[in-house]
């Protein structure tokens, strides 16, 4: 007996995280029609369990230290605790405002929203419930879990991951955090403002390992200064439970004790059990390979976001969603360059890079042909007002455009979208140089960095 139709759709998207409902929604406008099947939240990852509520949690954490902190500024304020049931109220609230607005975004005619488990049954449709949705097109974003390794079990409660972390109802009285890439440093950064004895184990030889290794030695730097403790180069071999908690062993014996243990080694793509290899569709250690254009090479299904090998950012996957949705409509949109996606890992001090660093562009070009330079936050006058410390890093190919910008510093995010446009237009130094920054502002130090890299600096001290 077939099965009951669903219906017949120009796309039908599998996932409505970033990936997905990007794609959705820059379809709609090319006036296709959609199907956007979820088993969860709209939304996904990023709104509910990942980009929003992880930065609600450290801008609670910069009041505290900021409170902590006042007196440097002549401001007296005691910070007298962490309410957790009111970080979470109002962490919480920010999620809920911009889900409400994503639900109206999408709640349109041409896109159809079916809640449910979906998986792939033909090269063209997708089962829901039993009801089968067909499309002259498909796009899998089905996006991302918390990763562990083996023998080590998430249970949730002592040993969790990031979407438990967000979720606690207190500040853990100490913490081991398992990795010290961006939601591991995240996450130790949250703590240790609240108040948290945080310890990381890393078992690569540095802290955020694919940054530039300069920028990793000021977060390595910045984060002794916090006592935030971190054992980097050292294995992870086995953790254990306490009276009160979880015993780690890393390798050599060492042991660290604490209340909980964050699993924080990345995201694993979820593509199990989705009927995609059944399909024909290529599948290398869990992720859907595609070709530059995002066509997985059977029929006419594409694959987005973090199940397609790559950096795992949410504006990658808007990106790629749109990108998708543009190339069905037939507007032959331009590949994306992974290299030109910014990267910005939010804890204190924050990072923020664009291309490559100076070792991968030494490996890329030779070392005699490029050039970097360090400007110090210090010369800069808004830094110098925030008290906070850091550097821009720029790195250009000699005689050519600028190939990585690399920065750490309070707020330094934010720079990140100048960071980009430079990156992506190809800019020489001596193009940036020309440009005007506004003083005092810590974009300046942008300018500043440029300027000197032009050979005409102004207030950088060498
Ligand atoms: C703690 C944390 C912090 C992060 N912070 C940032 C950040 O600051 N900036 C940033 O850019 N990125 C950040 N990310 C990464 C970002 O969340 C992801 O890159 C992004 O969500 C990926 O989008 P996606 O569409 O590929 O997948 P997802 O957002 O994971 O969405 C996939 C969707 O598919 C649905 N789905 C899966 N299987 C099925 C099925 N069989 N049937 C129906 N539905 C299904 C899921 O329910 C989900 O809604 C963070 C991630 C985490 C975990």
């Amino acid at each position: 007996m077939s099965q009951p139709n669903g219906g017949n759709f120009d796309i039908v998207i599998l996932g409505a995280g970033s990936g997905g409902y990007a794609a959705a929604l820059r379809a709609a406008e090319l006036d296709l029609s959609v199907a956007l099947i979820d088993k969860a939240e709209l939304g996904g990852t990023c709104l509910h369990r990942g980009c929003i509520p992880t930065k609600a949690l450290l801008h609670a954490a910069e009041i505290a230290d900021q409170t902590r902190e006042s007196e440097q500024f002549g401001v007296k304020a005691d910070l007298v605790g962490i309410d957790m049931a009111g970080v979470n109220a109002y962490k919480d609230g920010v999620v809920s405002r911009l889900y409400k607005g994503l639900t109206g975004l999408l709640k349109q005619d041409k896109i159809t929203i079916v809640a449910g488990e979906g998986k792939l049954v033909g090269k063209d449709t997708v089962e829901v419930n039993g009801r089968r949705y067909t499309g002259r097109n498909v796009i899998l974003a089905t996006g991302s879990y918390s990763r562990t390794i083996p023998g080590l079990e998430i249970d949730g409660t002592r040993v969790i991951a990031s979407e438990h972390a967000l979720k606690l109802d207190r500040v853990p009285s100490s913490a081991i955090v398992l990795g010290g890439g961006v939601i591991g440093v995240e996450f130790a950064s949250v703590w240790k403002s609240f108040g948290a004895d945080v310890t990381i184990i890393e078992a690569l030889p540095r802290l955020v390992a694919a940054e530039d290794e300069e920028i990793s030695k000021a977060v390595e730097r910045a984060f002794r200064k916090r006592k935030i403790n971190f054992k980097v180069g050292k294995p992870f071999e086995k953790v254990e439970h306490t009276e009160n908690g979880v015993r780690a062993t890393i390798a050599g014996g060492e042991t660290v004790e604490a209340e909980v243990l964050l699993v924080a080694v990345g995201r694993g793509p979820t593509t199990a059990n989705l009927g995609y290899e059944e399909q024909g569709i290529t599948i290398d250690r869990g992720f859907v390979i595609t070709n530059e254009r995002l066509h997985t090479g059977v029929g006419n299904i594409y694959a987005v976001g973090d199940i397609v090998p790559g950096l795992q950012l949410a504006h990658r996957g808007f990106q790629q969603g749109i990108f998708v949705a543009e190339e069905i409509a037939g507007r032959n949109p331009a590949p994306i360059d992974e290299a030109g996606i910014p990267r910005v890992t939010y804890c204190d001090p924050e990072v923020a890079s664009m291309g490559l660093t100076e070792a991968k562009a030494k490996e890329k070009y030779g070392a005699d042909k490029i050039t970097s330079y360090n400007y110090n936050l210090g010369g800069n006058g808004k830094s110098q007002i925030l008290k906070t410390a850091g550097f821009v890093k720029l790195v250009r190919l000699n005689d050519g455009p600028v190939l990585g910008v690399h920065m750490v510093g309070a707020r330094m995010g934010e720079l990140v979208g100048e960071a980009q446009l430079i990156y992506n237009w190809e800019a020489f130094p001596e193009e940036v140089a020309q440009l005007v920054h506004a003083h005092p502002t810590q974009n300046e130090a942008l300018g500043e960095a440029f300027l000197a890299l032009a050979g005409k600096p102004l207030h950088a001290h060498s």
